[in-house]
């Protein structure tokens, strides 16, 4: 097979930066060719030693119009993926797979006054490129980033959400933005503390957004852990909302990370 015909293309690593011992960023080229939408992922190959090829799903944190891909990771001990990942090193290859794929998209919306952006973890990532996207912006009145951890310091991206409104093509869009950092095992200053369906239960959330959560204004998009995203939906449903699918609009779009 000819490298153009491939489904895959060889990007090389220009960054890798940790976060905790388990979570780094990792930055690397990418493909004139490689078209996505703010939100999909792709298939990123590692090479083991034994000359096999792992493949896993990841989302986008850069935005369609860097020059660069990045991606956020996490480390699961003996995991067959993540341990070649975080081995590799800056100039070292990355497969990236031709095509993105994904629907947690904006396009999921056919309307809508409050974005809320539910994230565990590194599900956090999709919504870091769909914020650094201008149509999120035009589209809602206001953006709430939630993002949850168990500790503190897993808290990856505090710079980029930080100087996200600063930069002069949001800047006359700083009001609408809401950012919700939670942990769930420790108290930490400007944090809530507790779990995401704790914190929607006991009105928390709401009440730190300033906005409440209804099938009329609110979308609401969730990424992460399985568990969070099911809880979620099972609360989010006794409310009013549902799926969206393309036959049948609705309020609530989901990624599952395993
Ligand atoms: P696996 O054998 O794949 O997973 C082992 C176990 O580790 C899982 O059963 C689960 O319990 C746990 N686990 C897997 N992924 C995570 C995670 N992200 N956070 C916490 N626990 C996890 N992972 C990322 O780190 N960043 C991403 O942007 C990302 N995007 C994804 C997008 C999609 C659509 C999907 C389906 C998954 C995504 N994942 C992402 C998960 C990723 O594909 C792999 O599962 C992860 O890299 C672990 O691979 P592994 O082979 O080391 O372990």
């Amino acid at each position: 097979m000819t490298a153009s015909t491939e489904k895959f293309t060889r990007q090389a690593l220009l960054d890798v930066q940790p976060v905790t011992a388990n979570l780094f960023t990792l930055r690397t080229t990418r493909d004139a060719g490689f078209r996505f939408r703010a939100g999909q992922f792709a298939r990123l190959g590692v090479t083991k030693a034994d000359g096999s090829t792992v493949w896993r799903a990841y989302s986008m944190v850069s935005s369609p119009f860097d020059e660069f891909l990045e991606f956020f990771s996490i480390v699961v001990p003996g995991g067959e993926f993540t341990s070649e990942l975080s081995r590799l090193q800056v100039g070292d290859t990355l497969l990236v797979g031709r095509q993105a794929f994904g629907y947690l998209t904006l396009d999921r919306f056919v309307d809508g006054r409050d974005l809320w952006l539910l994230s565990t973890g590194t599900g956090v990532a999709p919504f870091l490129s769909i914020l650094q996207d201008f149509e999120v912006w035009e589209k809602f009145e206001r953006i709430i980033l939630v993002y949850s951890v168990r500790e503190a310091r897993e808290l990856a991206y505090q710079s980029l959400i930080a100087e996200l409104t600063q930069r002069e093509y949001l800047q006359e869009y700083a009001h609408k933005f809401r950012f919700i950092p939670t942990v769930t095992r420790e108290e930490h200053p400007g944090a809530l503390n507790g779990r995401i369906t704790l914190l929607i239960e006991n009105g928390e959330l709401e009440r730190r957004a300033g906005v409440s959560l209804t099938p009329e204004h609110s979308r609401v998009m969730l990424c992460g852990n399985p568990q969070m995203i099911g809880d979620t939906r099972a609360l989010l449903k006794r409310r009013g909302m549902s799926l969206s699918l393309s036959r049948r609009p609705g309020q609530v779009a989901v990624e599952n990370y395993w």
